[in-house]
């Protein structure tokens, strides 16, 4: 969010600082793993439609303008139960918003993607355009272009303390002081530390990232839709093609599967345990991902109580944009949360529906 933030301000002409704590598209945070789900059919609330319309827009714009793939549209399954929150609510937000898609029955889905296996009364909403992005190309894309635009990046410099005034806002890292017209602070699972005073609830939380070495090879993966599958006990999981070459493996994980750590808590070990449960969960859909685990990693979510984002100027604060809270699915909002970020930052406010991300919902008087 940061990386896009200061992409998009650079580019309309102010002057900009970027500072990070760590390097550039580091692993630290809740960015990397190599693919994140974009789609449009969003069960999580029709809200988030336009977003993501311009959010397409502009990763289109990015991947020509960096010359990077940063996305790519594989089609999307959304399976489960035809009243589960991601069919039903994937299909609520098609409809409402006239998103091309279409609904399959479990023969259906089997007869098209020979590799899955739903249950006989599961369904699907398809989505041609949804697909993935690559989040570690992402951050550097829009770090090359805010830098291509004139932004100062300074990395492994952890801001200490900001502040602000009548002049302005006052950062203090732990190599100097700045002074700003405006402070964006995106700190991702660092928001409870950086963002204390603001009083926003969230809470951090460890998830597990597997790559399964599929029975067979990866060939049948290859060209994959990614897909989100929810089971009668509301549990969803999701994967995605085989990207990393043959011995790559195939990428799949729980949504929402988490214990509660800090960035400073955050146990990156997988257990044999964990793999072994994740195996046997995807396997239901996708008997084929039964083989050994290549590869695991551990991400944070940052997550508000209601799971929607929080992008706001706060009260009290005139020179200060806050982006976080995004809850396990900000990636595919990035470039045009960067967008409604300059937009705040220099105008004040932003033509984008951000209503939904008022932290003023979380405050309980
Ligand atoms: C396992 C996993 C799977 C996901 N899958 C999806 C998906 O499929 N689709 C989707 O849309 N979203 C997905 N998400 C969510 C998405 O990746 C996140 O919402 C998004 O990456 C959050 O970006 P961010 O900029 O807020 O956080 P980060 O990318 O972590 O950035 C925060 C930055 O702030 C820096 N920072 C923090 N404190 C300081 C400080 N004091 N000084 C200087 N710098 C500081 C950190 O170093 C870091 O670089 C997933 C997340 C995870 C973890």
């Amino acid at each position: 969010m940061g990386s896009a933030a200061a992409y998009h301000l650079a580019r309309r002409g102010v002057r900009v600082l970027g500072l990070d704590r760590f390097g550039p598209a580091h692993d630290r945070g809740s960015s990397h793993g190599g693919s994140r789900i974009i789609r449009q059919s969003y069960f999580e609330d029709p809200a988030y439609v336009p977003l993501l319309l311009r959010a397409y827009e502009l990763w289109a714009e990015l991947a020509e303008r960096s010359g990077r793939e940063v996305y790519r549209l594989t089609g999307g399954l959304f399976v489960g139960p035809p009243d589960c929150l991601t069919v039903a609510g994937s299909q609520r937000a098609a409809t409402e918003w006239s998103l091309p898609h279409e609904m399959l029955d479990a023969a259906e889905i089997r007869r098209r993607f020979p590799t899955l296996t739903p249950g006989a009364g599961d369904v699907a909403l398809y989505e041609a355009k949804a697909g993935f992005a690559r989040p570690e190309l992402t951050v550097a894309a829009h770090l090359d272009l805010a830098a291509r635009e004139g932004a100062t990046l300074r990395f492994d410099e952890p801001v200490l303390e900001w502040s602000d005034g009548p002049r302005g806002v006052e950062v203090r890292t732990a190599r100097g002081s700045y002074t700003a017209g405006q402070l964006v602070v995106c700190p991702g699972a660092w928001a409870p530390a950086l963002l204390t005073e603001l009083g926003i609830p969230i809470t951090i939380e460890r998830q597990v990232l597997y790559w399964l070495d599929p029975v067979g090879g990866t060939a049948a993966f290859e060209d994959h839709p990614v897909y989100i599958d929810e089971n009668a006990r509301g549990q969803q999981i999701y994967g995605f093609p085989a990207i990393d070459g043959p011995r790559g493996g195939v990428k799949t994980a729980f949504f929402r599967k988490g214990r509660e750590c800090t960035p400073e808590t955050i146990d990156r070990t997988v257990t044999d345990r964990e793999v072994d449960e994740m195996r046997e969960r995807v396997i239901q859909l996708l008997p084929a991902l039964s083989g050994p685990a290549v590869h695991t990693a551990t991400c944070m979510y940052s997550n508000t109580p209601d799971e929607h984002f929080v992008i706001t100027r706060p009260e009290g604060y005139a020179n200060v944009t806050v982006a976080c809270g995004f809850s396990g699915h900000g990636f595919k909002f990035v470039p045009v949360v960067g967008e409604v970020l300059a937009d705040l930052a220099i105008d004040g406010v932003t033509h984008h529906p951000i209503g939904l991300f008022d932290p003023r919902r979380l405050v309980t008087t």
